[in-house]
């Protein structure tokens, strides 16, 4: 199986889930909770999907290779009992694709047993990795989560805050976890809060999860974010929260609000859908286009389509069509079978653009690819000029917090100019919003976010 950027995107790692059933145990089936939790979260992660359930004694897990909709059965939710739930959807971040890096992880440890999974990536694993390693520690994936673990039984003297709170100093890079032990649901964030992490309730029991939209779903409301930093534990007296971050800081990941959260979630107290409307509409007061028509690359590009047609006056129409049943992972990854997954995914409307001057928005170019065989498509249907216009800055740098950018040299951003982008794909012309337009769109303080894989100012340093 492929793992790349199949969609010629920039491609989410995970998404996580937890909860904890205190109360209304009878009516809350948690295995079938935690299932519907990861279905919202599933454009997180297509690869694989899992599981983890404690009854007090032990934690059973059930993950195997597929969507969430084809790892569980009825069998397998109706065997996941008891009061702690975990769950993971992955698209590999470290490590192939393949069940031993699903997630969640189970492991006993001298304290009895613990489960975890995690969103993000580690930007000192290695590092860590070799110094466990002279510890005695062995590994059976490649995963982070791992490495996790391994600290976490290292500190296993500790108090299970005391220990969690040493391998945050331990930890580099991005990260949300969710961890349980046999009594407890925990919930950590990395100190700057790169990747998101949101914290709920559910008929007075708590639920963790990537996104909100996780929330909505399951018929939990969310309470707040959980902060850069905070560990929070969740057991049958209730919650508590330690913080670790010892500065006011914040690096959350502009793209989570470009491209990979769902619209309808609500991430660090920014809707995602009007955060695309506003970036649309920003990009219209950037750049005024003779136009007739404003249409989408569905579906990233839609929201910030419609702000854009909205700010201009311009009549936006559905110009793209989207054959919605095609999965991610059944495409090759040779050139050749990348345009041919462009037409298989996507569909113009001659009548519609016939003879019109187009103004295309899409969230994102990564390769360029997708961006030249639509404009070829538009072309063939008739439309007489084709303005591509981009919701975010050029993407230029790879991002090393567990997003799947491919590397730099791939970027084609990185290796040209927005004039020559323009000639590659083949539109009248291309334009991209500006950092600071992005930012006022978003209605934060630039260091608010992580927009480290536009202006290549990582917030946490990597080797590169
Ligand atoms: S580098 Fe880009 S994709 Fe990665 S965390 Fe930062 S903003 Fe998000």
């Amino acid at each position: 199986m492929y793992h790349g950027l199949i969609e010629d995107k920039f491609a989410d790692e995970c998404g996580v889930f937890g909860i904890f059933v205190n109360n209304h145990a009878e009516e809350i089936e948690i295995a079938r909770t935690t299932f519907y939790g990861l279905y919202a979260l599933q454009h997180r992660g297509q690869e694989s999907a899992g599981i983890a359930v404690s009854n007090g004694e032990e934690i059973v897990l059930h993950k195997a290779m597929g969507l969430v909709s084809e790892v569980f059965s009825n069998e397998h939710i109706d065997s996941l009992k008891g009061h702690i739930a975990i769950g993971h959807v992955r698209y590999s971040a470290a490590g192939a694709a393949a069940v031993v890096n699903a997630q969640p992880l189970v492991f006993h440890y001298l304290n009895g047993m613990i489960g975890l999974a995690q969103n993000g990536s580690l930007v000192n694993s290695e590092a860590l990795r070799q110094r466990l390693g002279t510890y005695g520690s062995v590994f059976q994936t490649k995963s982070d989560a791992e490495i996790v673990a391994n600290l976490l039984a290292r500190y296993s003297q500790d108090k299970l805050e005391d220990a969690l709170a040493k391998c945050m100093i331990d930890l580099e890079g991005a990260f949300a976890l969710v961890i349980m032990t046999e009594n407890c649901l925990i919930g950590v964030r990395d100190q700057l809060g790169i990747r998101p992490l949101v914290l709920g309730e559910l008929k007075g029991n708590y639920v963790l999860a990537s996104e909100t939209a996780a929330f909505d779903t399951i018929g939990a409301t969310l309470i707040r974010d959980v902060e850069p930093g905070e560990i929070i534990v969740v057991d049958k007296n209730g919650l508590r929260s330690t913080q670790t971050a010892n500065f006011n800081k914040s690096a959350h990941c502009v793209f989570e609000y470009i491209y990979f959260a769902r619209p309808d979630s609500k991430i660090d107290g920014i809707n995602v859908y009007k955060a695309r409307r506003e970036l649309g509409k920003q990009l219209a007061k950037e750049y005024k286009i003779d136009a007739d028509l404003v249409i989408s690359v569905p579906d990233s590009g839609t929201a910030a389509a419609l702000g854009y047609a909205e700010e201009a006056g311009l009549p936006f129409e559905e110009g793209l069509m989207k054959n919605r049943y095609i999965g991610r992972t059944f495409i090759q990854p040779t050139q050749q079978m990348r345009e041919l997954g462009v037409r298989l995914k996507l569909n113009t409307i001659p009548e519609l653009v016939q003879g019109k001057r187009i103004v295309m928005v899409d969230d994102s170019i990564v390769r360029g690819t997708t961006s030249k065989k639509l404009v070829q498509m538009l072309r063939e249907a008739g439309a007489a000029e084709i303005h591509m216009l981009i919701a975010s800055p050029p993407t230029k740098y790879s991002c090393f917090y567990g997003i799947n950018t491919s590397k730099k040299e791939e970027l084609i951003a990185n290796k040209m100019e927005v004039e020559d982008i323009a000639e590659f794909i083949g539109a009248d012309s291309l334009h991209y919003i500006s950092m600071e337009g992005m930012v006022t769109a978003l209605e934060r303080n630039e260091d608010f976010f992580c927009a480290a894989c536009f202006s290549g100012h990582y917030p946490v340093a990597v080797d590169i």
